[in-house]
């Protein structure tokens, strides 16, 4: 029997955390604004701005309270339009409606991409936000896109979530738009089982989602030289508390330092086992875009010429064989299916995006697996592909 490599289990904590979560522990210090200075969260948001080179950092709950603070910051009016990908995860038009906006849904192609005809087409005079959803780390040609945006004055919000580490032409993910947003959840590449972070270079967007995070009275003033701006929106902006505490800071902080590990391996990982799965001329890898560098801790790919039938078989064969695969458009109530987003009402048909989400395979594919783990996970799937291609082979004996 084959050995089942564990794809889901998170890497463990740093043991730096241990002492400092011992501190707070012993202090009872948890909540942010208690400290005078120094507070784990605020540091944090010191060493991550500078990890990325951006000028402000906010450290918050979530990615999904990431962008919905990004869009309040915004000020867009009332039911304002926001063009988002139709592939994403469900928490993005989740946080543009907790917003007050309506989202419009572009088509993306069988590379995962986000299709640039239907980006220009969809960016209308109604849109008054964009974001990008750079979903499991695959960037969109973020030039033409911001390019339009620009020539538009639509300003851009990059949801980060799950690219951290990725790069477009040497330029880190999350820095070309106005604001980037990140994520903490455990399955993402820093780990403190919820949280997230938003990064922007515009101090007047990183004053108003200060305070709107709960910068309440005058806890502002631990924001260093935002203090200033801050003080402007005293008491004229809604306070939404979307916090960090400072035990999820604590477990963030000593991660940081595993960051460039975690995208050296995790893209070795990934394009050993894309080199695999392209030689079944069954199981297709899409070609990163010329200038992106990912991060990836999964791999996506097409199921090429099967039917429904087929691709449902796969799974089931690869599952067999210890590996899960998931479907996103097949596997019942997934999140990134856009017709199981039926809280936003009625929606236009997007054929290009469904085609893709019916035959694409996301398999998890963490940094820190080994070889014979990922020879584990190749033989599974290449296993599964040759089964389908050959059901006489197969069943018949
Ligand atoms: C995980 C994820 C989110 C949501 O992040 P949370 O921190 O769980 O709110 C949003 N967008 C993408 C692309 C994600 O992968």
């Amino acid at each position: 029997m084959s050995t089942t490599p564990d794809v889901y289990s998170a890497e463990p904590i740093p043991e730096a955390a241990r002492v400092e979560i011992d501190r707070l522990l012993q202090s009872g210090d948890l909540f942010r604004y208690t400290a005078e200075a120094d507070a784990p969260v605020t540091l944090l948001e010191q060493e991550f701005a500078a990890m990325m080179g951006s000028r402000y950092a906010l450290a918050v709950a979530s990615c999904s309270a990431a962008l919905f603070l990004s869009l309040k910051a915004l000020d867009l009016p009332r039911d304002a339009h926001v063009l988002i990908p139709a592939f994403t995860f469900a928490a993005v038009p989740s946080a543009v409606v907790h917003a007050d906006c309506l989202p419009v849904l572009v088509e993306v192609g069988e590379n995962y991409r986000i299709d640039l005809d239907d980006f220009a087409a969809k960016l209308t005079p109604d849109i008054k936000a964009i974001i990008i959803s750079h979903m499991r780390g695959h960037t969109s040609d973020m030039k033409a896109i911001m390019a339009m945006a620009d020539a538009a004055g639509v300003p851009v919000i990059e949801d980060a979530a799950h690219s951290l580490g990725t790069t477009w032409h040497d330029r880190k993910i999350g820095t070309i738009g106005a604001i980037g947003c990140f994520s903490f959840q455990s399955y993402k590449l820093l780990n403190a089982g919820e949280g997230g972070i938003l990064i922007t270079d515009d101090a007047d967007l990183a004053a108003r989602a200060i305070i709107m995070s709960g910068a309440y009275e005058h806890a502002w003033a631990k924001h260093g030289d935002m203090a200033k701006r801050c003080a402007h929106w005293q008491n004229k902006l809604p306070l939404y508390n979307q916090r960090l505490s400072n035990l999820s800071a604590a477990i963030i902080r000593p991660q940081l330092a595993e960051v460039p590990r975690r995208v050296r391996d995790g893209l070795a990982n990934h394009n050993y086992v894309a080199e695999a799965l392209n030689q079944t001329g069954i199981l297709h890898v899409p070609e990163p875009l010329a200038g992106e560098r990912r991060a990836p801790d999964s791999i996506q790919f097409n199921l090429i010429g099967v039917d429904d039938a087929q691709a449902n078989a796969f799974a089931t064969e690869a599952a067999t064989r210890g590996v899960k695969v998931q479907i996103f458009g097949l596997s019942a109530d997934n999140a990134r299916a856009f017709w199981n987003w039926q809280f936003l009402g009625s929606q236009p048909d997007l054929p290009r995006t469904r085609a893709m989400l019916m035959r694409a395979c996301d398999v998890r594919l963490p940094a820190r697996l080994t070889k014979a783990e990922l020879d584990a996970v190749i033989a599974a799937l290449v296993g599964a592909a040759h089964a389908i291609a050959e059901p006489a082979r197969a069943y018949g004996t």
